[in-house]
């Protein structure tokens, strides 16, 4: 008999791990859910998707793929609970599932300190679902300002998108920077100038402290006193893995689902990838939820060796992300504190690397980010950049120090 194998959860990661499954094992019954009524989609992609009505991108694997894999998708399909004894799912629809081995791969839904935050009328743009809502009260003409809570790099591309679609947006931000938690301030200072270029309004040490109304939201209270009115509130204060529907399911949970370099729980024949994930992260080995596009990918491949029989060790996660809507191409990784800091200022932008111990631990770059992949690369590789440090920041495609710093098969090709 065919295993069966449950992935609860079809984004980036879900979906990633029945393509590799189905690579190499035709036979096993592979059922992927979805709370959601579409094809597997990737959520980078959202904001193009709605901007210029693009779909390739956002169904990154093909509309069809489902159908090409042989999967028993089932959308619009919420899962309750976990029986991890009796190996079932119980499911929204009343009915269970049976596994013989399940995928943990649910992703991170809002998290939404600011109270009144489940008034209708606040929005958010954690999922496609919660997207169409607030781009269709845009397209309808119902939405014509809007303030966004949260300057995260979401809350910010949300106020982009926002913004070019006509929309009058306001961000409210409790930091004194934009992107607080993961730019550095003379790169958040190049963000914030471009994001008020565009039109929107940024409002920083500001902290949102309720959502206002009875039945349906009519104000945001601020802790300087005052209260902003707009036609919708967005929240973007964060992300929380969805483990909710693993309560008293004996599957370990710290912030999110706890998991072993090898991705598997603390229950035989359970794995968790992705969003919902807490794992070690690559550098400095300390354990939390890595919520990036790449991380869910290759945690999904490691779990797809393991349900394979082919044990693979995840290296560990990386912390990284990037700006795709604003006119000037910024993107951080790593961490952004190191005992030096190599720094170029340049006419339309700023390029920072970060080291300690001769090793590049961070990278932050606005505008010429041509070197990006190859910072990446030498950070994770743990590279001694001693020898070539004062050449670190000329990035020309073919710089010498490329070819000395870069394995062959890893140099970035001229352009
Ligand atoms: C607007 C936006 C922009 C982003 N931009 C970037 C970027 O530029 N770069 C980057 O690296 N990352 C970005 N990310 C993050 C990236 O999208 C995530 O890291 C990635 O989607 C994680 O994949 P996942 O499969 O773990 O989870 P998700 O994509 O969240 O998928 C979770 C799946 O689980 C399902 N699910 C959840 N709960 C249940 C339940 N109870 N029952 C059944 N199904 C359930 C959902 O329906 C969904 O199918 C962005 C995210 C958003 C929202």
């Amino acid at each position: 008999m065919p295993a069966r194998i449950v992935i609860a959860g079809a984004g980036p990661a879900g979906i990633t791990v029945a393509e590799n499954l189905r690579a190499h094992d035709r036979e096993c019954r592979i059922t992927l859910l979805s709370a959601e009524p579409y094809p597997p989609y990737a959520p980078p992609a959202m904001a193009d998707h709605f901007l210029h009505e693009r779909d390739a991108a956002l169904y990154w694997k093909g509309r069809d793929i489902c159908e090409r894999l042989a999967l028993d998708y089932r959308s619009s399909c919420h899962i309750r609970s976990l029986d991890t004894a009796a190996h079932q799912l119980h499911l929204a629809d009343a009915t269970t599932l049976a596994y013989d081995q399940l995928v943990i791969a649910t992703g991170a839904g809002l998290y939404a300190p600011v109270p009144g935050n489940d008034l209708p009328g606040v929005y958010n743009f954690k999922s496609l679902s919660a997207a169409e809502q607030l781009v269709a009260g845009v397209r309808s003409g119902s939405i014509r300002s809007a303030v966004v809570v949260g300057a995260g790099f979401i809350g910010v591309e949300i106020a982009l998108l926002l913004q070019d679609l006509g929309v009058q947006v306001t961000v409210v931000e409790m930091k004194d920077r934009l992107i607080p938690r993961l730019l550095e301030p003379e790169t958040a200072e190049i963000v914030l100038s471009r994001v008020r270029q565009r039109g929107v309004e940024v409002r920083l040490d500001t902290q949102a402290e309720a959502f206002l109304g009875e039945r349906q939201v009519a104000g945001l209270s601020l802790d300087t006193g005052e209260r902003l009115r707009a036609d919708a509130y967005v929240a973007a204060t964060g992300v929380k893995p969805n483990i909710d529907w693993l309560l008293y399911s004996g599957v370990e949970t710290g912030w999110g689902v706890v998991v072993d370099d090898y991705m598997r729980t603390n229950i035989e024949g359970v794995y968790a990838a992705g969003d919902v994930a807490e794992t070690r992260d690559r550098l400095s080995g300390e354990r939390y939820v890595h919520a990036i596009f790449p991380n869910a990918v290759e945690q999904a491949r490691i779990v797809a060796g393991a349900l394979l029989g082919r044990a693979e060790r995840y290296a560990g996660a990386e912390s990284m992300n990037s700006l795709k809507h604003l006119g000037v191409e910024v993107i951080a990784g790593g961490t952004l504190r190191g005992s030096e800091v190599l720094c170029r200022r340049e006419r339309d932008g700023l390029r920072k690397l970060y080291l300690d111990d001769g090793r590049i631990v961070g990278y932050s770059l606005a505008g010429n980010i041509h070197a990006a992949g190859v910072y990446r690369s030498l950070m994770l590789r743990r590279t001694d950049v001693r020898p070539f440090r004062q050449q670190l920041l000329d990035n020309r495609p073919g710089a010498a120090w490329f070819q000395t710093a870069m394995p062959t098969q890893e140099r970035p090709h001229p352009q």
